[in-house]
């Protein structure tokens, strides 16, 4: 019997209001840089694998996966302060834009429970870590440096004290790791950044190539996972089957985005790729009921049975006098909605509309 080759399915790339620099039939070699961010703080886009530019729209670039070429790599030596960071941002790291940063955190707490890519980061990866943490320190030069671990972790990053928080859901999403750290509620001039991102950084620095891998959980165990890999084929390789009505969520069940189709390739921010089979109950645009269990489970104590009405009907400005952009994005207020409203879909469409408006009228948005 002959065996057939088979092309592998083209590679996506995800745009989150990045500017594409290619355009259908080009070739690009690996590492090439393919899109460019607009938004403070979010890094460039480059060819994860070698191809032809088969789509551009301006929320994917899809490409025919090659053999070929890689970028050369570029040099870091010297580079410290905001100049490096920025340079980290050209080659796809993600760091947030902070003028003054006193205390850098960096989370090493996996998000939601079920999610092992940062504790699986600091097990396998620490020599990459090292370097990314070393950049960033050297970035943003803070008074204190802290890395936050769920009990029972033993590894820790040089020259930064280590603390352990609850990993009790929402105990490890950023804003409660910075009280529980710093003791103040949305203290000033402290700066939490995710594991992922110091690891990205830390890959830039060790090979001097953009960012073209992240850690991602698949199936309770984390692996390193080639950006623009299709969600679909991750979740297929090893005999599964995505059948009609499954729905693929990116993160965890609770804040996680559903896959726009098994075509959409990882990105960045993919820490976690599930299949969910039939979803139901499903969220629906249903009407509040008023009973107020939002309101009562909301960790950031805001109104979100408010904040999502405006926002359902396009009220943003209202939505932001509510303190919409207080909402660290748990997911509670949605997983208890009784009602089955869609909570965090609302509250993410208020913030992305009233970032897009002051990103409209020039108005810098700062963490
Ligand atoms: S997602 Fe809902 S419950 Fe969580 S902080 Fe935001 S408004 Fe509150
Ligand atoms: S939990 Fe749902 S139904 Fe109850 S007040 Fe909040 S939004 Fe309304």
């Amino acid at each position: 019997m002959t065996m057939q080759e088979t092309s592998p399915a083209p590679a996506e790339v995800t745009l989150d209001r990045h500017c594409p620099l290619v355009s259908c039939g080009q070739e690009v070699v690996r590492g090439e840089r393919i899109a460019t961010a607009s938004r403070p703080g979010a890094g460039d886009i480059h060819a994860p694998f070698p191809g032809k530019v088969l789509h551009v729209d301006p929320y994917r670039i899809r490409i025919a996966r090659q053999e070929g070429k890689t970028v050369a790599p570029a040099v870091l030596d010297g580079l410290s302060g905001p100049e490096l960071l920025t340079r980290l941002r050209e080659l796809g790291a993600d760091i947030p834009a902070c003028a003054q940063v006193d205390t850098l955190i960096i989370n090493g707490v996996d998000e939601e429970p079920g999610l092992r890519s940062r504790r699986t980061l600091l097990a396998e990866q620490l020599d990459t870590l090292c370097a990314g943490a070393e950049a960033l320190v050297r970035g943003f030069v803070p008074v204190d440096a802290v890395l936050a671990v769920a009990g029972g972790v033993r590894e820790s990053l040089p020259d930064m004290t280590v603390k352990v928080v609850s990993d009790q859901y929402p105990q490890g999403l950023d804003p409660l790791v910075a009280k529980t750290v710093t003791g103040i509620e949305a203290p000033d001039h402290t700066l939490v950044v995710g594991l992922e991102t110091v690891f990205h950084a830390g890959l830039v620095m060790k090979t001097g190539l953009p960012v073209m891998q992240t850690m991602v959980t698949v199936d309770n165990t984390a692996r390193l996972i080639d950006l623009g890999v299709p969600v679909g084929e991750i979740l297929t390789t090893d005999g599964g089957t995505i059948r009609d009505g499954d729905r693929i969520v990116l993160g965890g069940v609770l804040r996680g985005r559903a896959a726009a189709s098994p075509t959409q390739g990882v990105d960045r921010a993919t820490t976690c790729v599930s299949l969910v089979r039939n979803p139901a109950p499903v969220a629906m645009d249903a009407p509040c009921v008023g009973c107020g269990e939002c309101v009562r489970r909301c960790p950031a104590r805001l109104d979100p049975a408010m904040i999502t009405s405006y926002a359902e009907f396009g009220q943003y400005a209202k939505a932001e006098a509510e303190a919409v952009d207080a909402c660290f994005e748990c997911g509670l207020c949605g997983y208890f909605c009784i009602a089955r409203r869609p909570m965090l879909q609302y509250i993410r469409l208020a913030k992305s509309e009233l970032a897009k408006a002051k990103a409209q009228s020039g108005e810098e948005t700062q963490p």
